[in-house]
């Protein structure tokens, strides 16, 4: 039996095509599951079963969609005022409700839990897709919420469900977003019958979230190569109105006259000129003299917990459980220290302790996009109110590494549209091992280097010990980079 499902629905609205690809052209599919994610939402939707107290688990493992309705009617039918994982099928349209709340025999409430901490316009959608189901069946339903994270939440020692989730009522939105289900169904049904590629714009919805897994082959089909193309281009807005007009490369914006900014255009030109390096020396040379020995290169690791696993901070906030610091004196010595917590007790103690100790009085404090480290001190400022004033000390001394790459004080062609460091580094150095990131094991970015450090406490003492290794080498290079493309920076300025 063909169940048409809630997911199918969404996947539709979001873009035509991607339905009919994975029933037509499932080999071209590059699957891009992100498994941390999955597992955090998935804790998150048992902990909202709980929200109304005792409840019904109509789901089956493995999934098996009639077995799930029965118990789902059975369960109506004893008296069950919660079900979660509520199963319906109308007109082969399936769907299971997280969490319904029986009023009656015939009437109930839709409660559906996400793991975001605000209400988008695909959750409406979402909903509409149930709601359009159970009234169909000829339920009342009542009213339509989510059950979204409530951001402003502080944790205390036991969490407190009933602070720590938000319900917002979405009834109104969902009833006129469900006039819509009908024909988008009739739609999304004629697609799927058609043996022929649907025809649809590329849009936001390729790339979003992990980017969309048939990426490759919708943008062959456009002849979008993987360099040079409007996708590659600096802070490029008009993308998807541009490839939707056929201007796919950067050949095609120069020939359309299309509006750019100097970086763009010299991004542009150093690509399709093949030129070498472009140094604005004076601008480089006012950017280093700001910076005061002894140098601090400086880089925090941080986790997010969406259920926060300290006491008192909000969920998903950033957690830093590790830096890298390399300091370098006037005479060209260059120390290193770093901190890594256990992964059990709280880091943020020790590594505050420890920074403060580490950083001294005086000197700058490099980082790259210091924004990131600057919010997370004040967050630890805000934590830990002992330290305040001395954390508060640390922020005028920080200067942004990013700044000469940003601004356009340095540009080679190898670093394309992008001034990330994982960007800027292999273009200034691409024949050195010692700064490539692949030659690292187990932790080789930043997202690698949170769930590395989450499963600290799972792990047996042997792993335990590789990978704390391989944490530490991961971070230390952050921070080591940086020290090489400030040397760079000095080699361009030297006459
Ligand atoms: S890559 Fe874009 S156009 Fe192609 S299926 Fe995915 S979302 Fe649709």
């Amino acid at each position: 039996m063909f169940y048409y499902s809630k997911s199918k629905y969404v996947l539709f609205n979001n873009c035509n095509r991607r339905l009919w690809l994975e029933k037509y052209k499932k080999e071209e599919m590059k699957e891009q599951v992100n498994q941390a994610r999955l597992i955090e939402g998935n804790k998150v939707g048992d902990l909202a079963m709980n929200l109304f107290g005792d409840y019904y688990l109509a789901e089956t493992d493995p999934i098996d969609i009639p077995k799930m309705c029965e118990r789902t009617i059975n369960a109506i039918n004893n008296g069950y005022k919660v079900i979660c994982e509520a199963a319906f099928v109308y007109e082969n349209n399936y769907c299971a409700v997280d969490i319904l709340k029986v009023i009656d025999e015939n009437t109930v409430e839709i409660y559906e839990v996400k793991s975001v901490t605000e209400v988008k316009k695909y959750h409406i959608i979402d909903t509409s897709y149930q709601y359009y189901v159970l009234t169909g069946l000829g339920y009342n339903v009542k009213s339509v919420n989510l059950v979204i994270i409530n951001k402003e939440y502080v944790s205390k020692e036991e969490l407190d469900l009933n602070e720590y989730f938000k319900i917002v009522n979405i009834t109104d939105d969902v009833i006129e977003e469900s006039k819509n289900v009908k024909a988008n169904l009739d739609t999304s049904d004629s697609i799927l019958n058609n043996l022929e590629l649907p025809d649809v714009k590329l849009s936001k919805a390729c790339t979003e979230y992990d980017g969309c897994p048939f990426q490759e082959y919708c943008y062959k089909l456009k002849n979008i190569p993987n360099e040079g193309s409007v996708l590659n281009l600096y802070s490029n807005r008009s993308k998807w109105k541009q490839i939707d007009s056929g201007i796919i490369t950067f050949n095609d914006l120069l020939k359309n006259k299309c509006k750019l900014t100097d970086i763009q255009k010299r991004q542009i030109d150093y690509y399709l000129n093949d030129r070498e390096e472009y140094v604005d020396k004076e601008k480089i040379k006012e950017f280093l003299a700001e910076i005061k020995y002894p140098i601090y290169f400086f880089d925090f690791e941080t986790y997010q917990a969406t259920i926060p696993d300290l006491v008192g901070i909000h969920p998903n906030q950033q957690i830093p459980f590790q830096y890298s610091l390399h300091i370098l004196d006037k005479d060209g010595k260059l120390d290193h220290k770093e901190y890594l917590g256990d992964g059990i007790s709280d880091p943020r103690p020790d590594l505050i302790k420890q920074m403060l100790d580490d950083l001294g009085n005086e000197g700058s404090i490099i980082a790259y996009n210091m924004s990131f480290e600057i919010t997370r001190i004040k967050e630890l400022a805000y934590n830990f109110k002992e330290y305040n004033k001395e954390l508060y000390n640390l922020i005028p001394r920080f200067i942004d590494l990013l700044i000469p790459f940003q601004d356009g004080y340095y540009y080679n062609k190898a670093i394309g549209g992008s001034f990330s460091i994982k960007s800027v580094l292999p273009a200034l150095f691409p024949d050195d091992p010692e700064l490539d990131y692949h030659n690292l094991e187990d932790v080789h970015k930043g997202d690698e280097a949170a769930e590395t450090y989450i499963s600290f406490k799972d792990m047996e003492e042997s792993e335990y010990k590789r990978k704390r290794k391989n944490l530490l080498k991961y971070c230390c290079l952050d921070t080591y980079a940086m020290v090489k493309i400030y040397e760079k920076l000095n080699d361009l300025v030297k006459e």
